[in-house]
């Protein structure tokens, strides 16, 4: 099989890149194990500011312009909803946080996101004393349905291959890559903390994060938007909410603990004073990086073996935009910014 590209990995870094690859008419397959599932459990969350701090997210914007339209395209191509809107209502917890509030709404890039006035709280099931500030135009991409459905539509195309990409049985020559019966010009690992494994990248420095989420039933909540306070408590409807996320930098399984259980209660109970059941609970670790910043490029002496990663705890925003850049890079030899180039931890590469 002689094709363009393969791609290893099919979370959000996958998904982005291989719908880079179809829109460019590329030819590709893509390896996928299951040993990772920071897409399958993400809470899918996209909103431009930093909830502690009332900043904004880096490059936010950006992001956002490309991400929205990448998400509708993909829901005309599965004929299916992943977009779900939704105001997320941010608990004060001081009145310096008030004040800090109205001082960064008014700020350039958050007026279109962040309401004046301070929402007093109208729900007895919710405790906000010193009420909310409203973001609008936020919202959650269904990123397990998007996740699961693009395996399909990817098995039905022939362009699965449900598989361990076993590093060993790569061969690498000068304008070609070889890995058992495929032969293909460019390799793009997008294996999220799977990188740990991979011979080639594994020096670039991730500083992984477990999460873990809690769904909960509390049908007489009956919120429909998404609080922020000690936890966010999504609504999923049917009286359903997702509840998280927990960080461990310690803990590397994807295995969901009764440690991350109980400090996702002990907070809830504070958001929250309702009667509820919590019906699931699911782990997974964040491909964060050192400096907070994706790994898109290229390997130091193999220029057909590129990686895209770090997404860390943003994939749904950022995605989209580093799969175009990397991309347009590997093609078009259009440069990356420093700041997301793997080359910037090229001092770390000792190895291959
Ligand atoms: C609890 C939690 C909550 C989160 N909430 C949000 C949120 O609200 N909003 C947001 O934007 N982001 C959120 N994130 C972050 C988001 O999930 C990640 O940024 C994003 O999913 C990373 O995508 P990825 O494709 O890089 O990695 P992954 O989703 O981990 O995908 C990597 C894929 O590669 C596969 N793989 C790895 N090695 C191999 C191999 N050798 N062979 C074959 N396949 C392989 C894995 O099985 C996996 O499917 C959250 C993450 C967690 C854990």
């Amino acid at each position: 099989m002689n094709l363009d590209y393969i791609i290893v990995g099919l979370g959000l870094a996958g998904i982005a890149f291989a719908e880079e690859l179809t829109k460019n008419n590329k030819t590709f397959v893509v390896f996928e194990d299951n040993s990772q599932n920071s897409s399958l459990v993400a809470g899918g969350m996209y909103n431009p500011v930093v909830l502690k701090r009332f900043t904004p997210v880096w490059n936010a914007q950006e992001q956002l312009d490309i991400a929205l339209p990448f998400y509708k395209m993909l829901e005309k191509k599965m004929q299916k909803k992943y977009d779900f809107p939704m105001d997320i209502y941010r608990v004060f917890k001081s009145i310096e946080e008030q004040n800090n509030w109205y001082e960064a709404s008014g700020k350039k890039l958050l007026q279109d996101y962040m309401e004046v006035p301070v929402l007093a709280n109208q729900n007895q099931s919710v405790s906000a004393p010193l009420g909310y500030g409203k973001l609008k135009n936020t919202g959650r991409i269904d990123v397990n349905t998007l996740a699961k459905d693009y395996r399909n539509y990817l098995q039905n195309k022939n362009k699965l291959i449900e598989e361990c990409f076993d590093y060993a049985d790569l061969k690498i020559a000068k304008e070609e890559i070889v890995y058992k019966n495929i032969k293909a010009k460019n390799i793009v690992f997008c294996e999220g903390f799977g990188l740990q494994q991979n011979p080639y990248f594994n020096y670039l420095p991730m500083k992984e994060a477990k999460g873990e989420l809690i769904t909960i039933h509390a049908p007489n909540l009956k919120v429909d938007f998404l609080i922020k306070s000690a936890v966010f408590v999504m609504p999923l409807g049917g009286g359903n909410y997702k509840v998280g996320a927990t960080f461990n930098w310690k803990d590397k399984t994807k295995n969901p603990t009764e440690e991350g259980k109980k400090e996702l209660v002990e907070k809830l109970n504070t958001v929250i004073n309702c009667d509820y059941k919590i019906i699931n609970h699911v782990a997974g670790i964040r491909p964060t990086v050192k400096d907070r910043r994706p790994l898109v490029g290229k390997h130091p002496k193999y220029k057909n073996l590129a990686i895209l990663n770090g997404l860390g705890t943003r994939g749904v925003m950022i995605a989209p935009t580093m799969a175009n850049k990397l991309f347009q890079y590997i093609e078009n030899a259009k440069a990356l910014e420093q700041e997301i180039d793997s080359k910037r931890f090229a001092k770390y590469f000792t190895q291959n």
